[in-house]
């Protein structure tokens, strides 16, 4: 794991308009966001020193605020630009990067009309979400004890900062018994994703994954449900209970950091399941690794 602490790095984050020393892009600690969870982000891939699919990430970043009630204090084009400028500035050639947006400190209490819009975007170079090794043979994940909320719970098709409170607390859980990530079941009990991550199911050589009505329809899903589709493989999006993992052959998991990610065994209350990562994680492995331009394919790696 990367122990540099992030706020201790050489180079510059974009900040309101200007480039910033790293070590001074700071905020309040009465800021909203920070209190309230007033806040979105998003998480990109740069490869070979240019976002995949940024557009799209701009695009859901824009609509995340405009779901929590603000508006982004650029434009799209705008971000665009200041994108390309963090990562030319930091000379980031494999890396990742995270625009962030949050209400300001004008305001402090439960309503927020007031406060002003920050936007900050930072990019570092960040290989590996999961440990090669993890990732050869199949992450280990541990059922969540939280669920993801009903859509009229919380705002589940925003990448908004509050809704990975469970997140966070569902991983520690996995990781304290060994678990790479935890495997998140929804407010109905339907399987839902991992805490950073869609999950997809290969069953008689056709991909299932579960229709995302309240979490991230995530651009990697996206992008691999094109990509599976172009191979002539059957893409089934629908309601997915646990127990038909019983039935799964491998599974896989797909995000911006995740890139896809077979899963090798889950543990925890609702059942025990092994895979062995195959063909069909093999194949979309390397057929997302030729899209996002990679040049030596990961799982050979
Ligand atoms: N679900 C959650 C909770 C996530 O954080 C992510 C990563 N943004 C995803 C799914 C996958 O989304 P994407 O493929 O757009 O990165």
């Amino acid at each position: 794991m990367d122990m540099i602490p992030f706020d201790d790095r050489d180079g510059s984050i974009w900040y309101d308009g200007r480039l910033v020393p790293w070590r001074e892009a700071k905020l309040h600690v009465l800021s909203h966001g920070l209190h309230y969870a007033s806040c979105v982000f998003e998480g990109e891939r740069v490869y070979n020193g240019s976002v995949f699919r940024l557009d799209d990430h701009n695009e859901r970043l824009a609509n995340s605020a405009r779901i929590l009630g603000f508006e982004l204090p650029v434009s799209i084009d705008d971000l665009k630009k200041a994108t390309l400028e963090v990562i030319g500035s930091n000379h980031i050639r494999e890396g990742y990067v995270r625009p962030i947006a949050w209400r300001g400190a004008e305001q402090m209490g439960v309503s927020a009309q007031a406060t002003r819009i920050h936007l900050a975007i930072a990019a570092w170079d960040w290989p590996a979400y999961f440990s090669p090794e993890a990732r050869a043979k199949g992450i280990r994940m541990k059922w969540a004890p939280w669920k993801r909320p009903a859509p009229d719970t919380a705002p589940t098709q925003a990448k908004a900062a509050g809704l990975y409170m469970i997140c966070t607390m569902s991983k520690h859980i996995a990781e304290a018994d060994g678990c790479d990530d935890a495997l998140m079941l929804d407010w109905r009990g339907r399987l839902a994703e991992g805490t950073g991550a869609n999950l997809f199911l290969v069953i008689n050589g056709e991909l299932h994954t579960p229709t995302p009505d309240c979490f991230l329809n995530g651009i990697t899903r996206q992008t691999v449900i094109g990509l599976a589709k172009k191979r002539g493989l059957k893409v089934i999006e629908r309601a997915i209970l646990p127990d038909e993992l019983a039935k799964a052959d491998e599974m896989f998991l797909t995000g911006s950091a995740a890139e896809v990610t077979p899963v090798g065994e889950i543990i925890g209350d609702h059942g025990h399941y092994r895979f062995t990562p195959g063909a069909v994680c093999r194949l979309m492995w390397e057929d997302y690794d030729r899209a996002v331009g990679k040049t030596v394919a990961a799982s050979a790696a």
